[in-house]
Protein backbone atom coordinates (compact mmCIF):
# COMPACT_ATOMS: atom_id res chain seq x y z
CA UNK A 1 0.00 0.00 0.00
CA UNK A 2 1.22 3.17 -0.84
CA UNK A 3 2.38 5.73 1.53
CA UNK A 4 2.64 8.55 -0.67
CA UNK A 5 -0.49 9.85 0.37
CA UNK A 6 0.08 10.71 3.68
CA UNK A 7 2.77 13.15 2.43
CA UNK A 8 1.01 15.64 -0.01
CA UNK A 9 2.35 18.82 0.83
CA UNK A 10 0.78 21.30 2.90
CA UNK A 11 -0.21 18.04 4.87
CA UNK A 12 0.95 16.88 7.95
CA UNK A 13 1.35 13.24 8.57
CA UNK A 14 1.15 11.47 11.89
CA UNK A 15 2.31 8.19 13.28
CA UNK A 16 3.03 6.32 16.60
CA UNK A 17 5.29 3.81 17.65
CA UNK A 18 5.02 1.12 20.16
CA UNK A 19 6.87 -1.91 21.07
CA UNK A 20 5.56 -5.21 22.13
CA UNK A 21 4.58 -5.77 25.69
CA UNK A 22 6.24 -8.74 27.90
CA UNK A 23 2.62 -9.66 29.46
CA UNK A 24 -0.78 -9.60 29.41
CA UNK A 25 -1.39 -6.68 31.78
CA UNK A 26 1.05 -4.87 29.33
CA UNK A 27 -0.61 -5.55 26.34
CA UNK A 28 -4.04 -4.69 27.68
CA UNK A 29 -2.51 -1.09 29.16
CA UNK A 30 -0.96 -0.95 25.20
CA UNK A 31 -4.56 -1.13 24.01
CA UNK A 32 -6.36 0.88 26.40
CA UNK A 33 -3.44 3.99 25.57
CA UNK A 34 -3.55 3.40 21.61
CA UNK A 35 -7.49 3.95 22.00
CA UNK A 36 -6.43 7.07 23.85
CA UNK A 37 -4.13 8.17 20.73
CA UNK A 38 -7.05 7.49 18.14
CA UNK A 39 -8.43 11.04 19.26
CA UNK A 40 -5.45 12.02 16.43
CA UNK A 41 -6.55 9.88 13.39
CA UNK A 42 -3.09 8.74 12.79
CA UNK A 43 -1.98 7.56 9.58
CA UNK A 44 -0.55 4.38 10.96
CA UNK A 45 0.72 3.18 13.94
CA UNK A 46 3.79 0.76 13.75
CA UNK A 47 5.73 -1.49 16.52
CA UNK A 48 9.18 -2.15 16.98
CA UNK A 49 11.12 -6.13 15.99
CA UNK A 50 13.09 -6.88 18.79
CA UNK A 51 17.07 -7.80 18.63
CA UNK A 52 17.84 -11.76 18.29
CA UNK A 53 14.18 -12.24 17.30
CA UNK A 54 12.89 -12.16 20.48
CA UNK A 55 9.37 -10.77 19.88
CA UNK A 56 9.04 -11.68 16.10
CA UNK A 57 5.90 -12.96 16.90
CA UNK A 58 4.60 -10.53 19.13
CA UNK A 59 5.37 -7.60 16.99
CA UNK A 60 3.38 -9.00 14.19
CA UNK A 61 0.40 -10.22 16.80
CA UNK A 62 0.29 -6.71 18.27
CA UNK A 63 0.22 -5.04 14.47
CA UNK A 64 -2.60 -7.57 13.84
CA UNK A 65 -4.44 -6.57 17.01
CA UNK A 66 -3.97 -2.59 16.55
CA UNK A 67 -5.40 -2.90 13.15
CA UNK A 68 -8.50 -5.36 14.09
CA UNK A 69 -9.56 -2.91 17.22
CA UNK A 70 -8.73 0.38 15.62
CA UNK A 71 -8.90 -0.19 12.22
CA UNK A 72 -5.92 2.12 11.33
CA UNK A 73 -3.42 0.88 8.96
CA UNK A 74 -0.24 -0.89 10.79
CA UNK A 75 3.80 -0.86 10.16
CA UNK A 76 5.75 -4.08 10.94
CA UNK A 77 9.18 -3.00 12.04
CA UNK A 78 11.46 -6.17 11.20
CA UNK A 79 15.33 -6.51 11.52
CA UNK A 80 17.69 -8.82 9.80
CA UNK A 81 19.46 -9.66 12.87
CA UNK A 82 19.31 -13.40 13.65
CA UNK A 83 17.22 -14.92 10.32
CA UNK A 84 18.03 -15.63 7.46
CA UNK A 85 16.67 -15.07 4.10
CA UNK A 86 14.47 -17.50 3.87
CA UNK A 87 13.55 -16.53 7.62
CA UNK A 88 12.96 -12.93 6.65
CA UNK A 89 11.04 -14.04 3.37
CA UNK A 90 8.41 -16.01 5.73
CA UNK A 91 8.12 -12.99 8.00
CA UNK A 92 6.99 -11.15 5.02
CA UNK A 93 4.87 -13.48 4.02
CA UNK A 94 3.22 -13.71 7.35
CA UNK A 95 2.78 -9.74 7.16
CA UNK A 96 0.95 -9.85 4.69
CA UNK A 97 -1.45 -12.20 5.31
CA UNK A 98 -2.00 -10.57 8.45
CA UNK A 99 -2.87 -7.42 5.88
CA UNK A 100 -0.13 -5.11 7.35
CA UNK A 101 0.29 -2.74 4.84
CA UNK A 102 3.94 -1.56 5.75
CA UNK A 103 7.23 -2.41 6.84
CA UNK A 104 10.18 -0.34 8.52
CA UNK A 105 13.19 -2.22 7.05
CA UNK A 106 15.94 -2.09 9.42
CA UNK A 107 19.36 -4.09 10.17
CA UNK A 108 18.57 -3.64 13.64
CA UNK A 109 20.96 -3.61 16.86
CA UNK A 110 22.82 -6.98 18.61
CA UNK A 111 21.28 -8.63 20.74
CA UNK A 112 21.40 -7.79 24.05
CA UNK A 113 25.19 -8.44 25.17
CA UNK A 114 26.79 -8.32 22.43
CA UNK A 115 28.40 -5.04 20.92
CA UNK A 116 29.19 -5.58 17.32
CA UNK A 117 26.27 -6.37 14.31
CA UNK A 118 27.55 -9.69 12.99
CA UNK A 119 25.78 -11.08 10.30
CA UNK A 120 23.70 -14.61 10.50
CA UNK A 121 24.91 -16.85 7.49
CA UNK A 122 22.76 -16.99 5.01
CA UNK A 123 21.31 -13.55 6.07
CA UNK A 124 21.84 -9.75 5.51
CA UNK A 125 24.11 -7.36 5.98
CA UNK A 126 22.41 -3.98 5.93
CA UNK A 127 19.06 -2.22 5.76
CA UNK A 128 19.63 -1.61 1.84
CA UNK A 129 19.55 -5.40 1.46
CA UNK A 130 16.03 -5.51 3.37
CA UNK A 131 14.67 -3.04 1.24
CA UNK A 132 15.88 -4.63 -2.35
CA UNK A 133 14.53 -8.31 -0.84
CA UNK A 134 11.50 -6.24 0.15
CA UNK A 135 10.77 -4.33 -3.39
CA UNK A 136 11.91 -7.01 -5.28
CA UNK A 137 9.77 -10.29 -3.96
CA UNK A 138 7.19 -8.12 -2.05
CA UNK A 139 5.91 -4.64 -3.83
CA UNK A 140 2.92 -3.63 -2.62
CA UNK A 141 4.59 -2.91 1.03
CA UNK A 142 5.40 0.45 1.37
CA UNK A 143 8.44 0.71 2.89
CA UNK A 144 10.41 3.22 5.61
CA UNK A 145 14.03 3.13 6.61
CA UNK A 146 15.86 4.48 9.63
CA UNK A 147 18.09 8.03 9.28
CA UNK A 148 20.13 9.49 11.91
CA UNK A 149 20.42 13.07 12.17
CA UNK A 150 23.24 13.29 14.20
CA UNK A 151 24.97 10.03 12.00
CA UNK A 152 24.97 6.54 13.27
CA UNK A 153 27.41 5.83 15.70
CA UNK A 154 28.84 3.15 13.51
CA UNK A 155 29.15 5.40 10.48
CA UNK A 156 32.98 6.43 9.77
CA UNK A 157 31.63 10.23 9.27
CA UNK A 158 28.21 11.83 8.47
CA UNK A 159 29.11 12.02 4.49
CA UNK A 160 28.82 7.67 4.62
CA UNK A 161 26.08 7.60 6.88
CA UNK A 162 24.49 9.60 4.40
CA UNK A 163 26.03 7.23 1.11
CA UNK A 164 24.21 4.12 2.82
CA UNK A 165 21.32 6.19 3.92
CA UNK A 166 21.27 6.76 -0.24
CA UNK A 167 21.40 3.48 -0.85
CA UNK A 168 18.27 2.41 1.10
CA UNK A 169 16.18 5.25 -0.55
CA UNK A 170 17.83 4.22 -3.79
CA UNK A 171 16.75 0.68 -3.15
CA UNK A 172 13.66 1.70 -2.81
CA UNK A 173 12.44 3.01 0.71
CA UNK A 174 9.20 5.50 0.23
CA UNK A 175 10.19 6.87 3.70
CA UNK A 176 12.76 8.28 5.80
CA UNK A 177 11.97 8.33 9.88
CA UNK A 178 14.58 9.63 11.89
CA UNK A 179 16.30 8.43 15.16
CA UNK A 180 15.16 10.72 18.17
CA UNK A 181 16.93 14.29 18.53
CA UNK A 182 16.21 17.17 20.94
CA UNK A 183 17.78 20.05 18.87
CA UNK A 184 15.65 20.63 16.13
CA UNK A 185 19.05 22.17 14.33
CA UNK A 186 20.64 18.22 14.02
CA UNK A 187 16.92 17.44 12.27
CA UNK A 188 16.99 20.44 10.10
CA UNK A 189 20.58 19.92 9.00
CA UNK A 190 20.19 16.24 8.39
CA UNK A 191 17.42 17.59 6.43
CA UNK A 192 19.47 19.50 4.40
CA UNK A 193 22.43 17.44 3.59
CA UNK A 194 20.24 14.79 2.23
CA UNK A 195 18.70 16.85 -0.37
CA UNK A 196 21.95 18.28 -1.18
CA UNK A 197 22.73 14.34 -1.85
CA UNK A 198 19.65 13.40 -3.97
CA UNK A 199 17.29 11.59 -0.93
CA UNK A 200 14.31 13.38 -1.89
CA UNK A 201 11.60 11.20 -0.16
CA UNK A 202 9.96 12.60 3.05
CA UNK A 203 12.20 13.24 5.66
CA UNK A 204 10.14 12.07 9.30
CA UNK A 205 11.39 13.51 12.54
CA UNK A 206 11.19 11.16 14.95
CA UNK A 207 10.11 12.38 18.95
CA UNK A 208 10.41 10.78 22.00
CA UNK A 209 8.54 13.34 24.50
CA UNK A 210 11.04 12.88 27.90
CA UNK A 211 8.60 11.80 31.00
CA UNK A 212 11.25 10.75 33.19
CA UNK A 213 15.12 11.68 33.39
CA UNK A 214 16.67 8.12 33.82
CA UNK A 215 14.64 6.61 30.98
CA UNK A 216 15.72 9.32 28.53
CA UNK A 217 19.48 9.37 29.80
CA UNK A 218 19.42 5.81 29.00
CA UNK A 219 17.62 5.63 25.67
CA UNK A 220 19.64 8.73 24.17
CA UNK A 221 22.77 6.82 25.17
CA UNK A 222 21.56 3.88 23.85
CA UNK A 223 20.84 6.08 19.97
CA UNK A 224 23.50 8.09 20.24
CA UNK A 225 21.14 11.88 20.81
CA UNK A 226 22.74 14.77 22.71
CA UNK A 227 20.43 15.86 25.56
CA UNK A 228 20.98 20.01 24.79
CA UNK A 229 22.76 21.22 28.19
CA UNK A 230 19.63 23.72 28.71
CA UNK A 231 17.38 20.25 28.73
CA UNK A 232 19.62 18.76 31.59
CA UNK A 233 19.94 21.34 33.74
CA UNK A 234 16.27 22.38 33.43
CA UNK A 235 15.53 18.68 33.89
CA UNK A 236 17.77 18.82 37.03
CA UNK A 237 16.03 21.19 38.91
CA UNK A 238 14.19 18.68 40.62
CA UNK A 239 14.68 15.23 41.69
CA UNK A 240 11.15 14.64 41.21
CA UNK A 241 9.52 12.31 38.05
CA UNK A 242 5.88 14.98 37.85
CA UNK A 243 8.61 17.53 37.25
CA UNK A 244 10.25 15.45 34.52
CA UNK A 245 7.42 14.84 32.86
CA UNK A 246 5.96 18.33 32.92
CA UNK A 247 9.75 19.83 31.21
CA UNK A 248 9.44 16.77 29.17
CA UNK A 249 6.09 17.52 27.72
CA UNK A 250 7.19 21.50 27.46
CA UNK A 251 10.22 20.81 25.75
CA UNK A 252 8.57 18.61 23.12
CA UNK A 253 5.98 20.84 22.50
CA UNK A 254 8.33 23.52 21.81
CA UNK A 255 10.66 21.12 19.31
CA UNK A 256 7.44 19.72 17.92
CA UNK A 257 6.07 23.78 17.47
CA UNK A 258 9.58 24.80 16.04
CA UNK A 259 9.40 21.49 13.14
CA UNK A 260 5.54 22.30 11.92
CA UNK A 261 6.70 26.25 11.60
CA UNK A 262 9.13 25.46 9.45
CA UNK A 263 7.57 22.52 7.94
CA UNK A 264 8.30 18.99 8.05
CA UNK A 265 6.14 16.25 5.86
CA UNK A 266 4.99 14.77 9.46
CA UNK A 267 5.66 13.76 12.87
CA UNK A 268 6.67 10.17 14.25
CA UNK A 269 5.78 9.94 18.24
CA UNK A 270 7.99 7.54 20.37
CA UNK A 271 4.84 6.85 22.22
CA UNK A 272 6.41 3.42 24.21
CA UNK A 273 2.89 2.57 25.06
CA UNK A 274 2.05 5.38 26.94
CA UNK A 275 -0.29 7.76 25.49
CA UNK A 276 -0.26 11.01 28.24
CA UNK A 277 3.08 12.84 26.83
CA UNK A 278 2.12 12.72 23.29
CA UNK A 279 -1.77 13.49 23.97
CA UNK A 280 -1.13 16.75 25.80
CA UNK A 281 1.63 17.34 22.87
CA UNK A 282 -0.91 17.11 20.24
CA UNK A 283 -3.62 18.56 22.04
CA UNK A 284 -1.94 21.79 22.63
CA UNK A 285 -1.04 22.28 18.85
CA UNK A 286 -4.00 21.20 17.62
CA UNK A 287 -5.21 24.36 19.39
CA UNK A 288 -2.63 26.54 17.77
CA UNK A 289 -3.06 25.52 14.33
CA UNK A 290 0.29 26.18 13.26
CA UNK A 291 1.14 27.37 9.19
CA UNK A 292 -2.24 26.28 8.24
CA UNK A 293 -1.38 22.49 8.91
CA UNK A 294 -3.95 20.67 10.91
CA UNK A 295 -3.25 17.69 13.46
C1 LIG B 1 12.74 4.81 13.28
C2 LIG B 1 13.59 3.72 13.88
C3 LIG B 1 13.02 2.51 14.22
C4 LIG B 1 13.82 1.48 14.78
N1 LIG B 1 13.21 0.27 15.10
C5 LIG B 1 13.97 -0.75 15.57
C6 LIG B 1 13.38 -2.03 15.84
O1 LIG B 1 12.19 -2.23 15.67
N2 LIG B 1 14.20 -3.01 16.30
C7 LIG B 1 15.54 -2.84 16.48
O2 LIG B 1 16.24 -3.78 16.88
N3 LIG B 1 16.12 -1.64 16.23
C8 LIG B 1 15.38 -0.59 15.77
N4 LIG B 1 15.97 0.62 15.49
C9 LIG B 1 17.40 0.79 15.75
C10 LIG B 1 18.26 0.33 14.56
O3 LIG B 1 18.07 -1.04 14.33
C11 LIG B 1 19.72 0.62 14.88
O4 LIG B 1 19.96 1.99 14.88
C12 LIG B 1 20.75 -0.15 14.06
O5 LIG B 1 22.02 0.02 14.68
C13 LIG B 1 20.90 0.33 12.62
O6 LIG B 1 19.82 -0.02 11.85
P1 LIG B 1 19.64 0.59 10.36
O7 LIG B 1 18.44 -0.04 9.79
O8 LIG B 1 19.71 2.06 10.40
O9 LIG B 1 20.95 -0.02 9.68
P2 LIG B 1 21.74 0.31 8.33
O10 LIG B 1 21.04 1.29 7.48
O11 LIG B 1 22.09 -1.00 7.72
O12 LIG B 1 23.06 1.04 8.89
C14 LIG B 1 23.86 0.43 9.90
C15 LIG B 1 25.27 0.99 9.83
O13 LIG B 1 25.94 0.50 8.67
C16 LIG B 1 26.26 1.52 7.75
N5 LIG B 1 25.80 1.01 6.43
C17 LIG B 1 24.53 0.91 5.97
N6 LIG B 1 24.48 0.34 4.76
C18 LIG B 1 25.76 0.05 4.43
C19 LIG B 1 26.36 -0.59 3.30
N7 LIG B 1 25.62 -1.04 2.29
N8 LIG B 1 27.72 -0.72 3.29
C20 LIG B 1 28.48 -0.28 4.32
N9 LIG B 1 27.95 0.33 5.43
C21 LIG B 1 26.61 0.48 5.48
C22 LIG B 1 25.47 2.74 8.18
O14 LIG B 1 26.16 3.96 7.89
C23 LIG B 1 25.34 2.51 9.69
O15 LIG B 1 26.49 2.95 10.37
C24 LIG B 1 15.21 1.68 14.98
C25 LIG B 1 15.76 2.91 14.64
C26 LIG B 1 14.99 3.94 14.12
C27 LIG B 1 15.61 5.27 13.79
Amino acid sequence: MSLAKYFEPGRLALSYELFPPKTAKGEENLYANVQQLMEFSPDFVTCTYGAGGSTQDKTLEIVSEVQRRFEVPVASHLTVVGSTVDQLREYLRRAQLAGVAYIVALRGDPPQGETEFVPTAGGLRYANELVTLIRDEFPDFGVLVAGYPETHREAPSPETDLENLKMKVDAGADVVVTQLFYDNEDYFRFRDRCLERGIEVPIVPGILPITSLPQVERIAALCGSRLPQRLVERLRERDDAAWHFEVGVEWAIEQTRGLIEVGVPGLHFYVLNQSPATLRILRELRAETIRGSSI
